[in-house]
């Protein structure tokens, strides 16, 4: 990964919903009505107007993203995009999966958003293998960043200690 591109990249270990950015993403499921997990934290704490402006969505399919307003978070917008479940890895989920990182990065840089926090999707709930999942999350990121200029920064947004130090392990460096 080029030095420009890593540092444009960011891991944290926390809460998602806390953090101040034009974008965070939900590892949603298809009926973008809420949840367990990251998904049921991000409407708990943006509020009923959340699951309001979901209800027109229409819902959204495996690999794909939808962008909302983030209400009482901190965070502008929510983009929701829903993760594959794992099985064993034969029924498309790597391609669904990067799919989901890269839907989410086009939407925000369609709307000119120059941050963005990403979870470990499909990695609670869904079962995704934690270390496969963040070799496709910083490769497709990478990828991106390598070609477009936002958005700007991309955060890992990890809830574990051991997953963040997976992700800056996987970037090669300490902080
Ligand atoms: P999925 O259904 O896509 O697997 P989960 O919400 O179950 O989604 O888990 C995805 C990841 O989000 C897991 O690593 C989980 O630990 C993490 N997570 C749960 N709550 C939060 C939060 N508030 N902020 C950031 N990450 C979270």
């Amino acid at each position: 990964m080029s030095p420009d591109v890593l540092a444009r990249v960011v891991v944290v270990k926390g809460d998602i919903t806390r953090l101040r950015v034009d974008a965070i993403v939900n590892a949603a499921n298809n009926t973008l009505l809420g949840g367990g997990g990251v998904d049921g934290a991000i409407h708990n704490a943006a509020g009923e107007e959340l699951y309001t402006e979901c209800l027109t969505l229409g819902g959204c399919e495996t690999g794909r993203a939808k962008m909302t307003r983030g209400y009482a978070l901190p965070a502008k917008h929510v983009i929701h995009t829903v993760g594959p479940v794992y099985r064993n890895g034969t029924f498309g989920e790597p391609d669904l999966l990067r799919s989901c990182y890269r839907e989410s990065l086009e939407l925000a840089a369609g709307a000119k958003l120059e941050t963005i926090a990403f979870p470990c999707i499909s990695t609670g709930i869904y079962g995704y293998p934690v270390t496969a999942a963040c070799v496709i999350a910083v490769e497709t990121v990478a990828a991106w960043l390598a070609s477009n200029e936002l958005p700007r920064v991309v955060t890992f947004c990890c809830f574990s200690e051991k997953d963040a130090a997976l992700y800056r392990e996987r970037l090669g460096r300490r902080d």
